[in-house]
């Protein structure tokens, strides 16, 4: 049987055990061309909540009845036929939160649990990765000198950020949950300065760790914290709008920013982001990440739990912070 966790109810505010149902289905069988992956790990992202929502966004909105969207790694057990994809290959690919999928080859990336984890390969050599090095290498546009500040510092996306702009010779400035997660920021992965929004005064806070300004914020959280980075812009500062977390469980219209006229005072500018758009282009950024992690520039930190039936209450982690690194779930025994 293949354990698969449906989406039944759409979900105001929060998700919770409500809103998935776990079934035991039948095996599938193989159309000419497909292939099965047993999946042995599947990604938690904070944009599966938006994907529950019944709105327009730059993806179709979940079906009532289909199996969770959700990235996957795993390992190809039974191949139908297919030239390019044989039996002991692992990939990657949106196979959903069950622990077998069928797949025809798109959108599915081989990787080599040699060279790294699996779970790597759905935390920083995968999505969440490229959103980070093509967030702010080609939105943000870093430069040797800048002065940056992230905010889900000690996230997925986040920490990458700031490595990567550490690499470039900026300033980093991050923003997190908790003494603890600002502890990880500076001691173990370089940061200059780590804020603790939970305890901390971040206005002031900002003003003391950036006081000329910041060049780039990446905006992980929206809300309040945005409002607060626009008013310390540099001139033409960029800021990365990934995403607003901190917003995707409200009840109520997202509010925008109130700052925003800094943006005029500042000629700076703010541009949204979708991963998606540099797919063509991710072997580029796996290639560059791929060597920094060999050479110990880049730390890789993945917050690994177990259990499909355990999926919503780690799916609310994203929520409450109580995780370090990228979420990932083991649905499947190897
Ligand atoms: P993540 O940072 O690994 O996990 C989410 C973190 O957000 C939590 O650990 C928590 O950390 C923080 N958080 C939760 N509620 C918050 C709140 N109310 N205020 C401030 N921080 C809060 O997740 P991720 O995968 O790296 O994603 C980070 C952001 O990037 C999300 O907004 C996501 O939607 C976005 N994203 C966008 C794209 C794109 O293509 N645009 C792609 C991937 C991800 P603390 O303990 O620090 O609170």
């Amino acid at each position: 049987m293949n354990k698969q966790l449906l989406f039944v109810k759409r979900p105001t505010g929060v998700a919770d055990a409500t809103t998935w149902s776990l079934v035991d289905s039948p095996m599938p069988t193989l159309k000419e061309g497909e292939f099965l992956i047993k999946q042995h790990y599947v990604s938690l992202d904070p944009a599966m909540r938006g994907w529950m929502n019944d709105s327009k966004s730059y993806i179709e909105p979940m079906a009532i009845g289909s199996v969770m969207r959700a990235g996957a790694v795993g390992e190809i057990i039974e191949v139908n036929n297919n030239p390019n994809f044989k039996v002991g290959d692992f990939v990657s690919s949106y196979g959903g939160v069950q622990q077998y999928a069928v797949a025809n080859g798109q959108g599915c990336y081989k990787v080599d649990p040699k060279l790294a984890p699996l779970p790597t390969y759905i935390g920083t050599l995968g999505m969440p990765g490229m959103t980070a090095y093509f967030g702010i290498l080609e939105v943000g546009k870093i430069k040797a000198g800048d002065v940056v500040v992230v905010s889900g510092a000690a996230g997925a996306v986040g920490s990458i950020v700031g490595q990567i702009a550490k690499i470039k010779g900026c300033t980093v400035v991050g923003i997190a949950g908790g003494p603890e997660k600002c502890k990880y920021l500076l001691e173990e992965l370089g940061f200059d300065a780590a804020i603790d929004y939970k305890n901390d005064n971040v206005r002031n806070r900002l003003k003391e760790e950036c006081p000329k300004g910041l060049d780039v914020y990446f905006d992980n959280v929206g809300g309040e914290i945005l409002d607060i980075a626009l008013s310390r812009l540099k001139m033409r500062a960029r800021i990365v709008i990934c995403g607003a977390i901190s917003q995707y469980n409200n009840k109520m219209a997202i509010k925008g920013p109130s700052n925003y006229l800094s943006l005029l005072v500042n000629r700076a500018t703010m541009q949204g982001m979708v991963v998606f758009d540099w797919a063509d282009r991710y072997g580029e950024a796996a290639a560059a990440m791929g060597t920094w992690l060999s050479e110990g520039k880049l730390k890789s930190k993945e917050a690994v739990f177990e259990g499909i039936e355990n999926f919503p209450e780690t799916f609310n982690r994203l929520f409450s912070g109580e995780k370090l690194g990228k979420l990932v779930l083991k649905v499947i025994e190897d």
